[in-house]
């Protein structure tokens, strides 16, 4: 029996397990790497609503449970273990993980994911799912008739305080600037809409509360003076970083390390490796649509598999 596998799962989110779902059940035999955050983004949301199938919602960590018991279930092997690094030289993909030998295998699904990026102050990680959140779609209904702060400047924090403007009474957007980065249609939407409240040359000091945010303390960066805000809901949109730094050598990114997949497909330059969910998608970023793509590179991989008459 050879023993190069199948398929080769790099990621365990929303894209990762669905393509484990249907390469498993296409009797490809995947073995997922978890990587050194299993079940992504996701294991740090509480309720996620806007995930078809589940009408009552359900919390990140226990619908990850079940992508996982899903994937399983086919015969995807799990292995919790970091990749770190990969060789597409050859027709034959080499994967290394962590402390451990190299694996080889026929077809490779990335989907490290994406992760936000954070102010770093210890308040913002102990408040982290208690009114700090790196994503308005996800958690802005929990905030609805409530004060928020959304700190960031760029196209991110525009979106972000253009929706949270439809549910809040108040947004206020904290920009460390006295300009925006965020395209002029997006800024002009911001600026536009009354109940977005826009603080110029602005930093976060603390985000205030012991159980749950009560308010931001805000510093002036030119004048040094300090301003409560009070707001139930802090969301940090100062951009994510995509977990691809291990695939540079090998496949097309563009500047802010996003792999770029052939048009209409999860296909890569390098035949037999495929990409999905936020790992490519600087856009949309829900799992519903990581979930998409996963399918769509096991469904890929399968067809290529099929073609070199491999399985
Ligand atoms: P960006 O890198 O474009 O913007 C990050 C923003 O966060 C900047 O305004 C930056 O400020 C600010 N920032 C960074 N660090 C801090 C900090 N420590 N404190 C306060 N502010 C900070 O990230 P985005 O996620 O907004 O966008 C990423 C890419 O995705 C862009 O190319 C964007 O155009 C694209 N995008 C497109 C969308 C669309 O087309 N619908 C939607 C969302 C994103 P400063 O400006 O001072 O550096």
């Amino acid at each position: 029996m050879s023993d190069i596998l199948n398929c080769v799962i790099i990621g365990s989110g929303p894209a990762g397990y669905t393509a484990a779902i249907y390469a498993a059940r296409a009797g490809m035999n995947p073995v997922l790497y978890t990587g050194m955050e299993p079940g992504g983004q996701l294991m740090i949301t509480t309720d996620v609503e806007n995930y078809p199938g589940y009408p009552d919602g359900i919390m990140g960590p226990a619908m990850m449970d079940h992508f996982q018991k899903q994937a399983e279930r086919f015969g995807t092997e799990v292995r919790y273990e970091m990749i770190t690094k990969v060789d597409f030289s050859g027709p034959v993909h080499k994967i290394y993980p962590e402390g451990g030998a190299e694996v080889q295998a026929h077809t490779v699904v990335i989907s490290t994911g994406a992760s936000a990026k954070w102010l770093g102050l210890e308040s913002e990680q102990r408040l982290m799912n208690k009114g700090v959140s790196a994503c308005a779609v996800c958690d802005g209904f929990f905030y609805k008739g409530m004060d928020v702060a959304v700190v960031g400047a760029g196209d991110t924090a525009a979106e972000e305080a253009s929706y949270l403007a439809k549910l809040c009474p108040t947004v206020h957007m904290l920009v460390r600037r006295d300009e925006m980065r965020a395209s002029k249609i997006m800024q002009k939407r911001v600026l536009n809409t009354k109940n977005i409240i826009v603080h110029w040359n602005t930093e976060t000091d603390e985000i205030l509360g012991k159980e749950e945010v009560e308010g931001v303390r805000v510093v002036n960066n030119k004048t040094g003076e300090k301003t409560e805000i009070p707001i139930k809901g802090f969301f940090t949109a100062i951009g994510h970083k995509p977990n691809t730094g291990i695939f540079k050598d090998w496949l097309e990114m563009d500047k802010a390390g996003y792999l770029i997949n052939v048009p209409d497909s999860a296909k890569t330059k390098i035949p037999g490796v495929f990409v999905s969910g936020d790992a490519q998608d600087n856009i949309y970023r829900q799992a519903v649509t990581a979930a998409g793509t996963g399918c769509m590179a096991a469904l890929d991989a399968e067809r290529y598999l099929t073609e070199q008459e491999i399985i």
